[in-house]
């Protein structure tokens, strides 16, 4: 087929959608290191962690080995009412770039919660509900993961309990009463409505919180009232599963035009949707049958593959969650006040972790104002208003088009468009009235959290 005939929207039948997950650690020669006790320093096994996760999702994350895990048909109906996201070929960009390069992007962003994490919330859900909990309890940072979870929980008659970082409780109203709208109670964090968050309003008075906070908050809720466990929208090898629909989606609509990518690029925060993008891509390039350049994209205010360390820490403030082995910034770490592009999490998916690690993985990190810059002019020729988070992949998008327009390279780019920026307005508000700066951590603020990871031995 020539490459005229590829058109702007690549588009899936209901019949090419995925039928099951995709676990990239089954492919892992070095598997991520396990979640361990806080308390003791050992591996945690599956009767150790349902008493805070569902029974299925513990041995969704538990299990290294089997490559394949059947969708359940619920949740693939579900699935079907806002999938197959199309892939995008952008080929307005490309020429407002006068570039060689092929530009693709796969769009997460045409749901009402915004984002790829209906992709995981629908089927922690569905999980939940088999179970026959009652509800779930969970942290949101800028709101997506509460907004799709409530969504989720609505869908099934579940309850849904958020912890929502104070700063974008305050910030995004709007979110807020999305997800009041599905159900959900909405609590800002740190709260008076747990002894964590009383300790961390205590030491900290006047946080605006973390989602680390938030995540310690969540889970003492969860672990303290029957009928409840708790759930995470990133991070996790499960979440990174539930994402892979991402990347076996673009890689069936690329298969089907002959496309190979020569980059994959993706924002990172926990990882979830860049693990889910890169899935069948990473599978290949660990089984050696093909190689791409795979880049993760982080804030230089939150960088924690590019300046972090690769050890033991607690995913929360509380340090009362399992220790993950993952690049981290430390759990004390919290990103600067004026950081308004989300991707605020401090450690990273034991998974990426493990792959960056081995160099199967590239990594690098971009300024806010730069980001915006780039969601502008996306937003402009491309007809979508991107989230800041996103924007921080299409930003190296950009960047690697231009290399390509100056060594006439005509290379073949994919990134993931994760989601819309409609609830973003006031971080667009700042940097349209010219109040967005940039924010780079010192390297002794950085060292001076990572003094305080864990000791292990
Ligand atoms: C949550 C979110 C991210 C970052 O989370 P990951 O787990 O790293 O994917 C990126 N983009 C959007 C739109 C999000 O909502």
């Amino acid at each position: 087929m020539s490459k005229t005939e590829i058109p702007y929207k690549i588009y899936l039948t209901e019949d090419e959608m995925p039928k099951a997950w995709y676990n990239l650690r089954a492919d892992m020669k070095n598997k991520p290191a396990p979640l361990m006790h806080p308390g003791t320093h050992q591996a945690l096994k599956a009767e150790e962690l349902t008493p805070i996760f569902c029974e299925e999702l513990v041995a969704q994350e538990l299990d290294e080995t089997t490559p394949f895990i059947e969708i359940p048909e619920e949740i693939r109906n579900f699935y079907k009412m806002y999938r197959p996201s199309p892939l995008v070929r952008a080929y307005c960009l490309e020429q407002k770039l006068g570039t060689p390069a092929k530009i693709y992007y796969k769009f997460e962003g045409n749901n009402t919660s915004g984002s790829h994490k209906l992709n995981s919330a629908i089927a922690q859900a569905y999980y939940a509900k088999k179970q026959g909990l009652k509800g779930v309890t969970t942290e949101t940072g800028a709101g997506q993961w509460g907004t799709a979870l409530s969504m989720a929980c609505a869908y099934f008659g579940l309850d849904c309990k958020v912890y929502m970082v104070k700063v974008s409780y305050e910030q995004k109203p709007f979110r807020r009463e999305v997800m009041r709208t599905y159900g959900a109670s909405v609590v800002p964090s740190p709260s008076e409505t747990t002894e964590v968050g009383k300790k961390i309003l205590a030491e900290h008075p006047g946080t605006t919180g973390s989602l680390g906070c938030a995540i310690s908050e969540a889970v003492e809720v969860a672990t303290k009232n029957p009928g409840y466990r708790y759930v995470l929208g990133s991070v996790l090898n499960q979440v990174l599963l539930h994402q892979s629909v991402i990347g076996l989606e673009t890689k069936t609509a690329l298969d089907k035009y002959g496309i190979k990518p020569d980059i994959i690029i993706g924002c990172a925060g926990g990882g979830s949707n860049l693990g889910g993008l890169i899935a069948p891509f990473m599978g290949e390039k660990l089984r050696g049958e093909a190689d791409y350049r795979i880049i993760a994209v982080e804030p230089a205010s939150c960088p924690s593959f590019t300046r972090g360390t690769f050890a033991y820490d607690f995913c929360d403030t509380g340090m009362i969650c399992p220790l993950a082995k993952m690049y981290t910034l430390g759990s004390s770490f919290i990103p600067s006040a004026n950081h308004a592009g989300g991707l605020r999490f401090h450690g990273m998916s034991t998974t990426l972790s493990q792959l960056y690690h081995d160099g199967f993985m590239e990594a690098t990190s971009v300024e806010q104002t730069s980001v915006f810059e780039a969601a502008e002019m996306f937003a402009r020729i491309e007809g979508i208003l991107p989230a800041p988070e996103s924007s921080h992949a299409i930003r190296v998008a950009i960047d690697e088009a231009l290399k390509c327009k100056e060594t006439g390279e005509e290379k073949t780019i994919v990134f993931g468009l994760t989601g819309t920026g409609y609830f973003d307005l006031v971080a667009y508000q700042k940097y349209n009235d010219g109040e967005m700066s940039d924010y780079i951590p010192s390297d002794e603020e950085i060292a001076a959290s990572v003094a305080k990871l864990p000791k292990i031995d």
